[in-house]
């Protein structure tokens, strides 16, 4: 098959979400956590949303989780760049609850798309898309 025109956009490495890519390269997920209030933030930025305290630090977090709604893509319309995830139907985009209480949005991958349910245990998985960004994305796991 031939390779695409058009690539899929890829998220820009900020200064402030660096460390997330770097420590997802290793294959580890991490998040920002308020030292003052506890609260997990996400997505990086400079302040915790919860408190306003600047005392944020990276914290590793499990991994794991479930999936709280998710949707089915069967087809791809409008920009021209959405030519570039027409291999990838039919795919799913969920929200994942984090086992530590952050939710995410990302893909599960690794099974049919009429396998996945409301509730599904997964795990983060990382997928290379250039030299710095591993992207994070969910497979169930086998209970
Ligand atoms: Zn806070």
């Amino acid at each position: 098959m031939a390779e695409p025109t058009l690539k899929k956009p890829l998220p820009v490495l900020t200064s402030e979400a660096k460390p997330f890519w770097d420590a997802a390269a290793e294959q580890k997920l991490v998040m920002q956590r308020c030292q003052d209030c506890r609260a997990y933030i996400w997505t990086p930025r400079p302040a915790c949303f919860e408190c306003g305290s600047e005392r944020v630090e990276w914290t590793q977090l499990s991994g794991k989780g479930q999936i709280y709604s998710f949707t089915v893509i069967r087809q791809v319309v409008g920009r021209a760049a959405s030519e570039a995830f027409e291999p990838d139907v039919p795919y799913v985009v969920a929200w994942i609850d984090l086992d530590e209480g952050p939710r995410m949005i990302s893909n599960v991958i690794g099974c049919p798309v009429e396998d996945v349910k409301l509730g599904m245990k997964v795990a983060v998985v990382f997928e290379q898309q250039s030299p710095e960004i591993w992207l994070p994305k969910f497979k169930p796991t086998v209970s």
